[in-house]
């Protein structure tokens, strides 16, 4: 067999699979898709959206250290269902970072319970203004009748 090499054939678009992802070339038959034949039959669309092994097993992240991981980030050129298998694998890198998570949820529900105790420290005030309001529509009241009589007494004198 060629070496594993395959420089000449490297060089040839037709012969060399492109992934949509990582930008590396492979020669087909180095490939899940076994051999050359397999990519000579698909159709144009289907090579421009081909992924190696590795990123269609979820884009490991052997790739993304060198420069290639800038086309991962910009998410390509091709629009539509491309789009979508690089959010998925986004998605997915994401998720492994999920593990992570556990200290962030033990953060937000500190900070939840902090809201919802400064919460309930408002609703307090709130009914303790509201109780307040009460006594001083009570005084209000008061002093307008004080203000009556007091009026009623000026009007007599005058
Ligand atoms: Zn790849």
């Amino acid at each position: 067999m060629i070496s594993a090499k395959c420089t000449p054939e490297l060089s040839s678009p037709e012969k060399t699979a492109k992934s949509s992802v990582c930008e590396a070339s492979f020669h087909p038959s180095r490939t899940r898709m076994k051999s050359l034949e397999t990519y000579k039959q698909m159709n144009k669309d289907r090579r421009a959206k081909w992924k190696c092994d590795q990123c269609a097993a979820g884009g490991k992240r052997s790739r993304n250290t060198d420069e290639s991981s800038d086309s991962v980030e910009d998410g390509g050129e091709s629009a539509g269902a491309f789009d979508v298998v690089t959010a998925f694998a986004k998605l997915s890198t994401q998720m492994a970072a999920l593990t992570s998570v556990p200290a962030s949820i033990a953060d937000l529900k500190e900070s939840v319970e902090f809201i919802s105790t400064q919460f309930d420290a408002f609703v307090a005030d709130t009914a303790q203004m509201k109780s307040s309001f009460a006594k001083l529509e009570n005084k209000n009241q008061q002093l307008k009748m004080s203000v009556e009589t007091l009026q009623s007494k000026v009007n007599y004198l005058e």
